[in-house]
């Protein structure tokens, strides 16, 4: 990894990352699309044996296939899921918004209630690894907002199945339905629906370039999360930073994708040195080295900044999935971060922990989406309709907004319908 040293004028060209650039498969995602709106069970039959090379009957798996693939799993694995599943729950469980309602002037009471999704869809990615942590993360935040049914569609292997850690998942995790469909030919089934696979309100869980593209696509018949693309961490850090746990948080995201973004941003050179060297030491064991070799080449950057200000300024405008705090005092540094998917705090604390198990949740905006978007969460599955009621003396302390308002609009029947109801409460 190269060591940058930065000030603040040059700091604009090293925000960059590897962007999704779906423009050359959009023409191919769109006929997927169109084809499984048009055609349902028969275009996705089509596209699971040109994509992923098996010819399916049906793409439901059996509820007793689900329930028999607990049994199925090693033990420790089980107690792990069960673990992770626990304290994803508890944490979502706190996200739970209450409903509420106040005096807005007098009488005109003015609240706003909270109603779930009805049907969703969980998308888990499954082409080149399999993903049990992506079903926790998608269905339990689903589950503890009240959504009435969760499907979730994932890619068949090679042998037409689904890897019973992934149903052990959503089986554990309470997911309604699971469908062996993948890629963009899943997200439209979820969109507009076939024979066998009900249309859902809203579409969410990472995946590849194809499942982003036609995520996008599908947006507006139902809602999506956000377009994920490859992960990314920023770490800040001082002279206390830890540089073996900085090497190895570096060096874990980027064993995710050759597209994946790890970046340190220091204020001692020291630590720069001893970070770069040790990376360097780490690298030839790494069972991913040839992913982890080429996204560090391509995304990988340690830079050192004068201040821890100037560290700040960098990673507001970088605005990175994850980043890590390994200060001194991180809750300080906390206080100016303002463009972040999840922070994670001090030297024990590795991305790993939000990954698996501290209960946080793991799909989260990429690619400078942090600056707009929030990462998954209960209230992504929530609706929050708004309510209102007025009094006699509501009524007579809004004429004077509605009534002018409303005609100078020219929508006289909006008018009418207030003077109507003052003339009847004169009688
Ligand atoms: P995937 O399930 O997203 O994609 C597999 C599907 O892609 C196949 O079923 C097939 O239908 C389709 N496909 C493959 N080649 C195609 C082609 N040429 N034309 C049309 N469709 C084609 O699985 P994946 O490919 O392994 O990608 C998973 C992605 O999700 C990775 O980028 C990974 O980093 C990301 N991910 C992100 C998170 C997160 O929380 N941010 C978590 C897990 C995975």
């Amino acid at each position: 990894m190269k060591i940058i040293k930065i000030d603040d004028g040059t700091m604009e060209k090293f925000l960059q990352r590897s962007q999704l650039d779906s423009s050359s498969i959009v023409n191919i995602v769109e006929d997927i699309v169109s084809n499984v709106r048009d055609n349902g069970d028969k275009a996705l039959h089509h596209y699971t044996e040109k994509f992923d090379k098996v010819d399916l009957k049906d793409f439901l798996i059996e509820e007793e296939d689900l329930k028999r693939s607990i049994q199925k799993i090693n033990s420790q694995l089980m107690v792990s899921l069960e673990k992770a599943a626990s304290n994803i729950e508890k944490f979502h469980q706190s996200q739970l918004p209450q409903e509420w309602s106040l005096e807005v002037d007098e009488g005109i009471t003015a609240g706003q209630i909270v109603r779930p999704l009805e049907r969703v869809g969980c998308y888990i990615p499954g082409g080149r690894a399999i993903y049990p942590s992506s079903i926790l993360m998608t269905v339990i935040p689903a589950k503890v907002a009240g959504v009435e049914e969760i499907i979730c569609c994932t890619p068949p292997g090679p042998d037409k199945t689904v890897q019973d850690m992934v149903l052990a998942a959503a089986y554990l995790a309470g997911a309604d339905k699971v469908y062996r469909v993948g890629g963009a030919q899943a997200i439209a089934a979820m969109a507009y629906g076939t024979e066998t696979i009900p249309a859902v309100n809203k579409i969410v869980g990472p995946g590849n370039i194809f499942v982003t593209a036609a995520k996008k696509m599908v947006y507006g018949q139902v809602d999506i999360d956000f377009p994920a693309g490859p992960s990314e961490v920023l770490i800040i850090a001082d002279e206390t930073g830890n540089p073996e746990y900085i090497a190895l948080d570096l060096l874990a995201q980027a064993e995710h994708d050759p597209q994946a973004a790890s970046v340190l941003v220091t204020t001692s050179m020291d630590l720069a040195t001893a970070v770069k060297d040790q990376v360097e030491e780490e690298l030839p064991r790494m069972k991913r080295e040839e992913i982890i070799t080429e996204s560090l080449q391509k995304n990988g950057k340690i830079i050192v900044v004068n201040t821890m200000d100037d560290a700040i300024r960098f990673s507001n405008e970088y605005a990175p999935e994850h980043l890590i705090i390994a200060t001194r005092e991180p809750e300080e540094v906390v206080k100016d971060i303002k463009n972040v998917g999840s922070i994670f705090l001090g030297n024990l604390t590795p991305v790993a922990a939000g990954d698996y198990g501290s209960g946080t949740n793991h799909v989260l905006p990429t690619s400078f989406c942090a600056r707009m978007y929030s990462g998954l969460s209960t209230e992504s599955f929530l609706k929050k309709p708004t309510v209102q009621r007025l009094s006699e003396a509501g009524l007579k302390s809004l004429k004077d907004v509605v009534i002018p308002l409303a005609e100078y609009e020219g929508l006289y029947a909006h008018a009418e319908s207030f003077k109507k109801r003052l003339d009847g409460i004169k009688k």
